[in-house]
């Protein structure tokens, strides 16, 4: 089933740009906000649930407020969410957003509920392209365009909750989206200030009220950042591994010459131990025809992560058009589980999701290319898929 949705253009104007976007700011930031208008620091959690509790983006629906400082704001802000350009669900009940940020690029989000419906994750982007040109992945071959804002990457849990109806608007009394894991286009440590205050607003019980067991950030290995991230929060961790020796995570990711294997997992044991509970880090493997699916990968992978509280997820490898890799079949990749369960390891796969609207892991936006026309050409190449 496709279902369309109006094109809700961003207003670009120098009136509307000047005004501060209050969207994407954290508790802090808001709190400031206010004390700078010389209101009381409560108007921030106030206007807080508004916006995202409720899914407000009026000013004057936010009715506990007295109407002077409705005019205030009103001039002063403004609550400036994506546009939704397309907005589709798959047959696996997988639903999909495009939506235009402020250049007039595009962005994904992707909503997956779970096989017994209990979660719904939303999956988060936080750049527009990637700069870190991973071999097998279309978002780095697009190449680099831009950060999200913070606006921008809660914006799409704010569409997403929204457009199922609220907070409580799934139609069960439940969250809309249960969990977050920053998996879409771009790497999250890259854009780290946005992506912080993004998932502080993810967290707080005034905005999307998620536990840090709910929130994942994936990262490809960038362990500066990793290190600067555990003195700040502690949501779970995903590490992009792929690989078990340098040698051959070089050629897939090539942040892996930067900072290798021994010194991600270095980083990843800090982290863990600054989490304040007994957390797992989560190990992500796109299982590659014929490059990384043998029982050395098995065996290698079990040996590096052995004193690591872990647990692995096998993600089969999306094709997309000159990527020069192929997927393993389907025996191939139930073997390479069965190997690491032999090696003691319980690795569920990932089974890809949303194939059918252009959803699956590393395909997000993938096959825009020209972006004079996108906008229709995209919407065309996901209709068509949508079919
Ligand atoms: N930049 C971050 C998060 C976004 S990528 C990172 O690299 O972790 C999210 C996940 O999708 C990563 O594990 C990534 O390796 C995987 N991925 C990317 N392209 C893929 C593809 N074509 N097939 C399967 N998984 C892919
Ligand atoms: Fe960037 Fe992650 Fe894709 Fe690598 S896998 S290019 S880090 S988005």
């Amino acid at each position: 089933m496709t279902r369309d949705t109006q094109p809700t253009h961003v207003q670009a104007d120098a009136a509307e740009t000047s005004r501060v976007n209050l969207l994407g700011l954290s508790r802090e930031q808001l709190r400031t906000f206010f004390a700078e208008l010389g209101e009381k620091p409560f108007r921030a959690t106030q206007v807080m649930k508004w916006i995202h509790q409720e899914g407000v983006d009026s000013f004057a629906d936010m009715t506990n407020l007295s109407k002077a400082l409705r005019a205030k704001l009103e001039q002063r802000a403004e609550v400036r969410a994506p546009g939704v350009v397309y907005e589709g669900d798959s047959k696996d009940g997988t639903r999909k957003w495009v939506l235009e940020v402020e250049d007039g690029s595009y962005v994904e989000t992707v909503l997956i509920p779970s096989e017994n419906g209990h979660r719904r994750t939303l999956c988060v982007s936080s750049q527009v392209g990637c700069t870190l040109d991973c071999s097998f992945c279309s978002t780095g071959k697009q190449g680099y365009q831009r950060n999200l804002t913070s606006a921008e990457i809660i914006g799409q849990v704010w569409v997403a909750q929204r457009s199922a109806g609220g907070r409580e608007g799934s139609g069960d009394g439940r969250k809309a989206v249960t969990n977050v894991v920053m998996m879409g286009m771009g790497e999250p440590l890259m854009n780290f200030d946005n992506v912080v205050s993004a998932m502080q607003l993810m967290l707080d019980d005034n905005a999307y009220g998620l536990s840090k067991r709910r929130v994942t950030l994936s990262t490809s290995g960038v362990v500066p950042r990793i290190d600067q991230l555990g003195d700040i929060m502690d949501v779970s961790l995903a590490i992009s591994l792929h690989a078990p020796t340098d040698e051959l995570r070089n050629t897939l990711v090539p942040l892996n010459r930067k900072y290798n294997i021994d010194t991600l997992l270095d980083a990843c044991r800090r982290y863990l131990a600054k989490c304040d509970d007994t957390r797992m880090l989560t190990v992500e493997y796109t299982l590659i025809k014929d490059v990384n699916d043998q029982r050395e990968h098995a065996e290698g992978l079990a040996e590096i992560l052995a004193d690591l509280p872990c647990k692995i997820n096998l993600i089969p490898f999306n094709p997309f058009p000159g990527s020069g890799y192929e997927k393993p079949s389907r025996n191939q990749i139930m073997r390479f589980q069965q190997w690491l369960y032999e090696l003691g390891y319980t690795a569920p796969i990932r089974m890809t999701r949303g194939d059918d609207i252009d959803a699956a892991c590393g395909q997000l936006v993938g096959r825009v290319k020209d972006r004079t026309k996108r906008s229709q050409r995209y919407i065309s190449t996901v209709q068509l898929d949508a079919g």
